[in-house]
């Protein structure tokens, strides 16, 4: 790679700024262009619901890399601006000052928005979304004032909001269409152990819920739900999840699907193009499908891959998803993709909250989730990646090492150091 080469990085998230610093790893010695719409230098998002909503962590703390880590990488970081149009053909695009940009590769590491709740009354003040750092500034000052917090979805960042909102002394009240909290991603029985959970805290929780519309006049005052119930609320998070934000590949005539659309190497379908992050729909080898996956160590590793392969390497991407998320006092990890399973097997009692859950598909773990125990998290993953089939009784039996159903070892070899 010479000097004269420019690479742009569109979407100064998490993905994009570890694909700058990647580049510059592996000594690509040509332009860095790292554009964000934001006016904050990358940062992490994870604590947005958690510590850095209740007061506990500063902004300095949750930044990627320290400001100066850009100028000191010669990496030019282009805050509070947008890249309105781009094109393949010539190879260039534009941002909303007007000025045009060519590029040699490009990385679309656009990220995704919240999805809107689009009811009437959804636009009085008070209802809020969270996804940026600036959402969590007013979030969290609305959260000091208001009385009683209606939070919409109980997915993970419903769940969290409402956990970090118990933390602030707010009262709160959940409100998701299904049984349980994240039983969307976890099913009804892990499901369960978050609605006990936030019962515990002081949540009220309403299953089986749906929104109708928002009341007040100015401001918001009330939750209407489809049964013609008004549940009062001065403060309102919905979190519905989210939508990739593919508009320019789009416009750049890439294919786009649920998300961009990209290869097991990252790859649009532009030789010059990638994506990475929460906007891109990769080919996963592992899982033998198209993947997108919202989680804070895809974005991270995603990033980094897409940069080598930028530079001509030939890097695969196969890492098995992973995400955490912090409730209360509780921890969990979740790896894999549970997407069709058609079985679960669980090690401990979830109702004791120290336990393992693994989500099968024909016979094969393709998820598990780990509340309490410790050191799992590569067994775990070796047990996703062996593709192995196996039982749900071996699963269960805390005699038998995690590692050795994975390697498909006799039984009787069993240690307990995973008990
Ligand atoms: P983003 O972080 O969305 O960054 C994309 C950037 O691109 C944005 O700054 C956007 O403004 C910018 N952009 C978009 N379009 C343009 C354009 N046209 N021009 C210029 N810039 C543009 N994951 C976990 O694993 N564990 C957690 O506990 C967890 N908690 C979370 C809590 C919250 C509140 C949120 C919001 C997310 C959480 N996540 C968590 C998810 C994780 O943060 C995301 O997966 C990660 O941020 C994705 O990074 P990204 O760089 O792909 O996208």
């Amino acid at each position: 790679m010479s000097k004269t080469q420019t690479f742009v990085i569109v979407g100064a998230g998490l993905a994009g700024a570890k694909a700058a610093e990647a580049l510059r790893k592996e000594g690509f010695d040509g332009r860095i262009l790292l554009i964000g719409s934001e006016d904050a230098s990358p940062y992490n998002r994870p604590p947005l619901s958690k510590g850095y909503l209740r007061g506990e962590r500063a902004r300095a703390t949750i930044l990627v890399s320290q400001e100066e880590f850009y100028s000191e990488n010669d990496i030019e970081l282009l805050l509070s601006t947008r890249v309105t149009a781009l094109s393949a053909d010539p190879a260039q695009l534009e941002t909303d000052s007007g000025r045009i940009l060519k590029y040699d590769r490009l990385l679309l590491a656009t990220g995704a928005r919240p999805r809107t709740l689009k009811v009437a009354g959804g636009n009085l003040a008070g209802i809020h979304y969270l996804r940026t750092v600036a959402d969590a500034d007013r979030l969290r000052e609305r959260i000091q004032s208001a009385t009683r917090l209606a939070v919409v979805g109980a997915g993970w960042i419903g769940s969290e909001v409402a956990a970090s909102a118990r933390q602030m002394g707010i009262d709160v009240v959940l409100l998701h269409p299904r049984a349980t909290p994240l039983e969307k991603v976890l099913g009804p029985e892990v499901g369960g152990v978050f609605r006990t959970l936030h019962a515990e805290h002081g949540v009220e929780l309403r299953p089986h819920t749906r929104i109708e519309s928002f009341v007040g006049n100015s401001t918001v005052e009330g939750v209407r739900t489809t049964t013609g119930e008004v549940i009062p609320a001065d403060l309102v998070l919905a979190g519905i999840g989210v939508e990739p934000r593919t508009e320019l590949a789009e416009r750049a005539g890439l294919r786009v699907g649920d998300g961009i659309v990209v290869d097991e190497r990252l790859r649009t379908g532009d030789p010059a193009i990638f994506a990475a992050g929460d906007v891109a729909s990769a080919w996963h080898p592992i899982y033998n499908r198209r993947l997108r996956v919202e989680h804070w160590a895809n974005a991270i590793y995603q990033g980094a891959t897409a940069a080598r392969n930028m530079l001509g390497h030939d890097e695969v991407y196969d890492r098995v998803p992973n995400f955490f998320s912090d409730q209360y006092d509780l921890s969990i990890e979740y790896l894999g993709h549970s997407g069709e399973s058609d079985g679960m097997a669980f090690r401990g009692d979830p109702a004791s909250r120290t336990f393992l859950a693994f989500w099968l598909q024909d016979g094969r773990v393709v998820a598990g989730m780990n509340c309490g125990f410790r050191r799992v998290h590569d067994p775990i993953e070796a047990l996703i990646r062996s593709r192995r089939r196996v039982s749900t009784e071996e699963l269960a039996d805390p005699e038998i090492p995690l590692e050795q159903i994975a390697e498909g070892r006799r039984h009787d070899q069993a240690s307990t150091a995973l008990r």
